[in-house]
Formats: structure tokens, C-alpha cells, sequence
């Protein structure tokens, strides 16, 4: 009997030793790499994406953002008009006949670009998205523009002009970036009250907070599908939690004139904070974040880190409010990936995928695939640049960044034995279309024109 036992107990010993020996991953791929990749990438890119942020638009539209770059920005290296990618993207998107941008050969693009923002119409932008296999794709605009179409882009609008209703020529005067942010604010606010016809600021607390939640109410009417905050630009985005009543009396001292104190701005700011993200929560609109670091010499990093967040984002008070950070918190991406243990917090990788290259998103998108894959989603921060490189090159470079480096961190994952060819494709959906046609709802069922469906 002893020894029956001695042999079972050795016989299962022997098999799970086997068993585990064929099943832990390996930390090194094997020989099979780069056919698993080839494999992936053909499927990868006939899954149509839904793209969480992007700024859609002709490069003379200044609604495409609320803001505006500060004059002299430092471009990251990829981002810079000679990368010669953007001729890749020229040549795909319109046989662009040249191979480099000298002036007299970028016109012939700029050209182009005026004439179809001449002809109007929704078609060009839609097909834009036809030839990149992108499906839906949310806008974060100023206001939406009638040349695109609202079927495919959806409108995702600002809310940090509700910070300045005061006078605000210290904020103003504070940064350099500042003079050029702040007057941006002040606009978009004076459009908000001339959409309410609010003449005048509300004589009390009571007034602004329903004018904001209006506003926010009346812009989704008007297709809003998530709200978005920019704040890291301006602020920090550690929010406190004042008391009603002090917000209160600030809003009574400041709001037919005087210059508030740095910390009386902040203190009202980070009460109407509150008020929006409850809001949000009530009209059932995610409240997406610029979480990443930003252009411009005077931008925090400290100040704009993700973690900063943590208190909002772990709040009981806002479980039912669902919360996305855009950018994926880099360079602090880990810390965002983690924060979306939390259920109601989501995060894109829009950014990302303009600024880094596809070997270095891939380990980005590798740690991210194994933390919570059924959080993450695709995103490109597709902008117009300038005449010449629009917001159509940049759709294409996030696009195929994104396609490749996910196929690599996929094929890395089959390869290395840690999950299945047929779970790496479920991922790969999840990321670039289901779980945010899931978080947005019935956007994404809207009837396409072009290439809806897996193919
Ligand atoms: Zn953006």
C-alpha cells in the first residue's frame, strides 16, 4: 500500500512536472516569430478600429481642439515634418508623386487638401477612414464641423472652460503657455454661454453649477458622447474636495469682478470639477482625461502625472461614472495601465501611437495585453499639423504603428507559449474596436457606409 503510494504519488509528481514544463511560457520566442506575426498582422489589419481620441479637421479649423500649441513647441523626433514616414503616408493616402516635403512639393499636397475643404461634403474624411479600415472614431473638437460625417466621427467636447469664468489675467500672466491657453478658455466659455444664452455670468453658485450641467445636457443633445478634460495643461490634475459653501463664497466674491487668489481659483475649480464628473455620471457620458505629458516648455509632469488621479478615480462617490485616460498615462503608463484595475476606468493608447515607434509601442502594448486587455482601447490623437501633413497622415502613421506593434506584441506572446493564437486575436479585437463599441454603446452599430464588419 505504501509503496502503490510511493509510485502514484511519484507518477503525478512526474506528470505535472511535464505538464508544467510544456506549459510555462518561455522568455524567448522561438523559431516560429515571424511567420506567427505575419499571420496576425494579415488579420490584425482587416479588423476595423475605433478610434477613442483623435482631432479631425483641416488644418485652417480651429475647432479641431479647444487649445492651441504654444508658439515654438519642441516636436519629438518622429513628429517633425522631415520624417520621411509622412511621405509613406502622402503616397498611400493620395499617390503623392514626390518623395520628400520641399516646399514646392508639399503645396502640391496642401493643394489637394484646399480643394476637397472647398468642395465640402462628408465624403473626403469618410474616405479617409475607408482606406485606413477605421470604422468609428470620436472627435475631440471645439465644436463639431459640418464636413464631417456624424454617423462615423462623434463629438467629444471640453469641459475645462468651466475653470475660468473669473478674471484671469494672473492665470494669463502665469506661463508664457498660459497666455496662449487661457484666452483659448475664456472663448470657448463665451460660446457655451452664447449657446445658453446666458448673457452674463449667474448671479450665485447655484446659477453657474446649472449652467454648466445644462450646457453638458445640451451638448450631448447635440451628439456629445463623452466629455473631455485637458486640465493637465493648466493645472494639476489632483483634485480636492472643498465643501460646498466654501465654492460658494468664492463664486459670491469673484464673479462680478476682482482677481482671485491662486489658491481661492483652485479651491472653486476643484469643486466644479466635482460637479461636472457628477454630471457626467448622470447623463451617462465617460469623462475622458489628457493623461500623458504635453507639449509646450511649461507643462508639469509632475503635476500631470496620472497617479494624481488615483483619489477621483478610486472614489466610491463615482463608481457609476466611467473614466478613460487618454494617452495612457505616458510616460507614466504603467501607472495608468494599473489604474484601470478599477472597473469603471478605461484607458486608450492614442498618443502612443504617433510618437513612438512600433518597437518600442510594442513592449508598451505587450505590458498592457497582459494587465487588463479588456480595458484598453486604440486610439490615434490624429491632428492637423499644418497644411501640408494633416490630420489624414497622422490617422495613417497611428493606424499602422498601432496594426504592427500590436501584431509583434501578440506574436511575441504566441511564440514565447504564454497565450493561444486564437486569444491573441480576441485581444486584438477587444483593443481596436469591441471594448470601446462596448463602453460607447450603440455608436459603433450605426449603419457604414464603408467597411464595417470583420472581413
Ligand atoms: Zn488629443
Amino acid at each position: 500500500m505504501k509503496r502503490l503510494f510511493h509510485l502514484l504519488a511519484t507518477l503525478s509528481l512526474t506528470l505535472s512536472a511535464a505538464g508544467l514544463a510544456s506549459a510555462q511560457s518561455s522568455p524567448y520566442p522561438g523559431a516560429d516569430l515571424s511567420q506567427t506575426y505575419d499571420r496576425l498582422l494579415a488579420k490584425i489589419n482587416a479588423i476595423p478600429l475605433f478610434d477613442n481620441h483623435s482631432h479631425p479637421g483641416f488644418s485652417d479649423d480651429s475647432d479641431v481642439d479647444a487649445m492651441a500649441a504654444p508658439p515654438d513647441e519642441s516636436s519629438v523626433l518622429r513628429l517633425r515634418d522631415d520624417n520621411p514616414e509622412f511621405v509613406a503616408a502622402s503616397k498611400f493616402l493620395f499617390n503623392y508623386p514626390y518623395d520628400d516635403f520641399k516646399p514646392e512639393h508639399a503645396k502640391w499636397l496642401a493643394d489637394r487638401k484646399k480643394a476637397a475643404e472647398a468642395a465640402g461634403g462628408q465624403a473626403y474624411f469618410d474616405s479617409i477612414l475607408d482606406k485606413l479600415n477605421v470604422e468609428t472614431c470620436l472627435a475631440n473638437r471645439a465644436f463639431m464641423a459640418p464636413y464631417l460625417n456624424p454617423k462615423r466621427f462623434h463629438w467629444v467636447f471640453f469641459a475645462d472652460s468651466f475653470f475660468y469664468p473669473f478674471d484671469n489675467r494672473d492665470q494669463t500672466a502665469s506661463t508664457p503657455d498660459m497666455g496662449v491657453y487661457i484666452p483659448l478658455q475664456e472663448k470657448m466659455l463665451a460660446r457655451y454661454k452664447k449657446q445658453m444664452n446666458e448673457d452674463a455670468l449667474p448671479a450665485d453658485l447655484a446659477g453657474f453649477e446649472n449652467f454648466v450641467r445644462n450646457t453638458m445636457a445640451d451638448n450631448q443633445k447635440r451628439g456629445g458622447v463623452a466629455v473631455k478634460f485637458e486640465a493637465a495643461y493648466f493645472r494639476t490634475l489632483y483634485f480636492t474636495d472643498p465643501p460646498r459653501e466654501k465654492a460658494d463664497a468664492i463664486y459670491a466674491k469673484y464673479h462680478s469682478g476682482g482677481v482671485p487668489t491662486a489658491e481661492d481659483y483652485r479651491f472653486f475649480q476643484d469643486y466644479i470639477f466635482r460637479v461636472i464628473v457628477d454630471q457626467a455620471g448622470k447623463l451617462k457620458l465617460p469623462v475622458h482625461f489628457h493623461s500623458a505629458v504635453g507639449i509646450g516648455d511649461y507643462f508639469s509632469l509632475r503635476q500631470g502625472n496620472v497617479l494624481n488621479l488615483e483619489n477621483v478615480l478610486r472614489d466610491a462617490r463615482y463608481k457609476n461614472v466611467t473614466f478613460v485616460l487618454l494617452h495612457g498615462g505616458w510616460p507614466y503608463e504603467r501607472e495608468a495601465a494599473l489604474l484601470t484595475a478599477v472597473k469603471n476606468v478605461y484607458l486608450d493608447t492614442s498618443l502612443q501611437s504617433e510618437m513612438l515607434y512600433p518597437s518600442q509601442f510594442k513592449s508598451v502594448l505587450k505590458q498592457f495585453l497582459t494587465l487588463y486587455p479588456d480595458k484598453m482601447m486604440f486610439g490615434s490623437d490624429a491632428f492637423p499639423f499644418n497644411d501640408a501633413l494633416g490630420a489624414e497622415e497622422s490617422f495613417w502613421i497611428a493606424a499602422g504603428t498601432t496594426r504592427t506593434a500590436l501584431a509583434g506584441a501578440l506574436a511575441e506572446l504566441v511564440s514565447e507559449h504564454a497565450i493561444s493564437e486564437d486569444k491573441a486575436l480576441e485581444l486584438a479585437h477587444l483593443y481596436l474596436h469591441d471594448n470601446a463599441a462596448k463602453l460607447y454603446g450603440s455608436l459603433s452599430a450605426a449603419p457604414q457606409s464603408g467597411s464595417g464588419g470583420t472581413k
